[in-house]
C-alpha cells in the first residue's frame, strides 16, 4: 500500500470527532427523501484526485447530503456542481459535471481535500473538531512532491493553510482573508483565495461562476510561471497582473 493509499484509508477509518460520526451516521440512515434509493457513504470522505497533481484545493468539509452521500469530495450537491463547472472551464477536468463516484469524472492537475472530512451539523465544525482533523491536511501536503500552489475555498480554508504555511516557514504573517488574495514567497507553494462556492455565497451573488473560473484560470496561469522568476507576492491577485 502507498503513503497515499494508507493516508485515503486512514481518513476513511477515523473516528476521532465523536459529534461529527455521530450526525453522518444519523443522516446516512435517516436519508433526505429526494435520496431514499442511495446506500449513503456516512463515513470521512477521502481526498479526491491523484497526488501527482500541482494544484491543491482545499474546502471546508463534505456536505450532509452531497460527500456524506457520495463519498467523493463536492459531488451530489450545489456548491460541488459550481465548483466542478468552473474547473472544467479552466481546464482541470475532463467534465462539467459531478454525479458519483463512477460517472467518470478525472480531475487533471488537481486534487481535492478540505479543512474536515466529516459533514458538520449547520456547516459549522468546533474549533476542536477543526484540529482533530489538521494532520490530514498536513499529511496531504507532505504527499504531493509535485504540488505547487493551493486555492483555499472560504475563510476557513484559507485561515487553516496559512497556518500550515507558517508552521513550514512559508509564511510569517497571515494576512486578512479576501476573495483573490494571493500568498506566494518562492520557491514555497502559492495559496490563493476565494469565497466557498457555498448556496449562502452563490445565490446571494457575493460569488459569480465567472469570479470562481477566474480563480481557477489566475491558479493556472501561476503554476505555469519559472519559480526563479517569481517575486515575493502577498495581496490581491489582481495588483500583480500578468508578471
Ligand atoms: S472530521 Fe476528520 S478528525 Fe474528525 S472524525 Fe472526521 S476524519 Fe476524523
Amino acid at each position: 500500500m502507498s503513503e497515499w493509499e494508507r493516508l485515503q484509508s486512514d481518513i476513511i477509518a477515523c473516528a476521532r470527532c465523536l459529534r461529527l460520526r455521530q450526525y453522518c451516521a444519523t443522516l446516512a440512515q435517516q436519508k433526505r427523501a429526494a435520496y431514499r434509493e442511495w446506500e449513503y457513504w456516512g463515513k470521512p470522505v477521502p481526498n479526491f484526485g491523484s497526488p501527482e497533481a500541482q494544484l491543491l484545493i482545499v474546502g471546508l468539509a463534505p456536505a450532509a447530503h452531497g460527500a456524506n452521500r457520495t463519498g467523493r469530495m463536492f459531488t451530489g450537491d450545489r456548491s460541488g456542481d459550481f465548483l466542478y463547472r468552473a474547473l472544467y472551464a479552466a481546464g482541470f477536468s475532463n467534465q462539467p459535471h459531478s454525479y458519483h463516484r463512477e460517472d467518470g469524472l478525472q480531475l487533471r492537475n488537481v486534487v481535492i481535500s478540505a479543512v474536515l472530512h466529516c459533514a458538520p451539523p449547520q456547516n459549522r465544525p468546533s474549533r476542536e473538531e477543526i484540529a482533530h482533523c489538521k494532520p490530514f491536511l498536513e499529511r496531504t501536503l507532505e504527499l504531493l512532491p509535485k504540488m505547487r500552489g493551493i486555492v483555499a475555498l472560504g475563510q476557513i480554508a484559507f485561515r487553516e493553510c496559512c497556518s500550515l504555511f507558517r508552521k513550514k516557514g512559508w509564511l510569517q504573517r497571515t494576512p486578512r482573508f479576501a476573495h483573490g488574495m494571493l500568498v506566494w514567497q518562492p520557491p514555497a507553494p502559492f495559496l490563493l483565495a476565494s469565497y466557498h462556492p457555498s448556496q449562502q455565497n452563490t445565490f446571494t451573488g457575493r460569488l459569480s461562476f465567472e469570479m470562481l473560473h477566474q480563480v481557477f484560470c489566475q491558479a493556472a496561469q501561476l503554476l505555469q510561471q519559472p519559480v526563479h522568476e517569481c517575486p515575493e507576492r502577498i495581496g490581491p491577485f489582481t495588483k500583480f497582473g500578468n508578471k
